[in-house]
């Protein structure tokens, strides 16, 4: 099933000797910390703290199956937001992202979703919130969007890809909406061997979508409550979409 007591031993004995060049211009290196049994409401996952050398931020792998030495392990990379995640905040859909990529992921033989750290796209809770402010303030979410600031996405996948490479990972296949993060992680030397769509299914917080309409400068506005962020810079694809809404929505997020 999971990684057995050996493979554990191994995995913590190599992330404690671990010295490498780092991947990426930043030279970003990681370490794998700790590992424990994960039983979820998503199925039985392993979990895997690092440490790295860039940001000490404890980003975390919840892997299913034996995926050391595995080829196309299905993947996916989902960036922390504390009020969605945890707090159910329907200014985004970050829990209904990471949900469902778990779900999903707790019904394969194997895969992994690793849980980055940076919140706010990289700029912090704190920030993340001031934009939320900005909103209620007349600001529309564009202009929050500059706000809440653009992702540092060589730095993003450069982790990422060498927690990957940590774990012993040969190829994946990327859960994904966005072929631009196919790209940047192979940019930092992952083997994405294919991309499996996410599509959620469609519950009364994200049904929004379905209704989201062009506008001339294309803001997500769930009619009548409240405007939300795309935090996951991932088009959030529900089932029952159709093509027209899937190309307007990804065009939205892909900007
Ligand atoms: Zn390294
Ligand atoms: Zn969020």
């Amino acid at each position: 099933m999971g990684l057995n007591k050996m493979q554990i031993q191994e995995l913590l004995d190599e992330g404690r000797a671990h010295a490498c060049d780092g991947v990426g211009p930043d030279h970003v290196c990681v370490k794998i910390a700790a590992i424990a049994e994960l039983p979820s409401r998503f199925g039985q996952f392993q979990i895997v703290a690092f440490y790295n050398n860039r940001d000490n931020k404890e980003h975390i792998a919840i892997v299913r199956g034996d995926i050391t030495n595995a080829e196309d392990v299905p993947v996916r990379v989902h960036s922390e937001c504390l009020t969605g995640d945890v707090i159910g905040s329907l200014r985004c859909d970050c829990r209904d992202q990471l949900e469902s990529a778990l779900t999903m992921i707790g019904k394969m033989d194997k895969g992994i979703l690793l849980y980055m750290r940076q919140e706010g796209r990289g700029i912090g809770l704190t920030n993340k919130i001031r934009a939320y402010g900005l909103q209620e303030h007349g600001y529309d979410t564009v202009e929050a969007n500059l706000a809440l600031g653009f992702r540092d996405d060589e730095r993003d996948y450069s982790v990422a890809a060498h927690m990957l490479e940590s774990l012993k990972v040969k190829s994946i296949r990327l859960i994904t909406n966005n072929p631009k993060k196919i790209e940047d992680l192979t940019k930092n030397g992952v083997k994405v061997t294919g991309r499996i769509p996410h599509i959620m299914q469609p519950n009364q917080y994200n049904r929004f979508y379905l209704e989201t309409k062009a506008r001339k400068s294309g803001h997500l506005i769930d009619f009548g409550t409240v405007q939300r962020l795309p935090e996951q810079a991932d088009p959030p694809c529900v089932e029952g979409m159709d093509d027209e809404q899937l190309e307007l929505i990804t065009k939205l997020y892909l900007i």
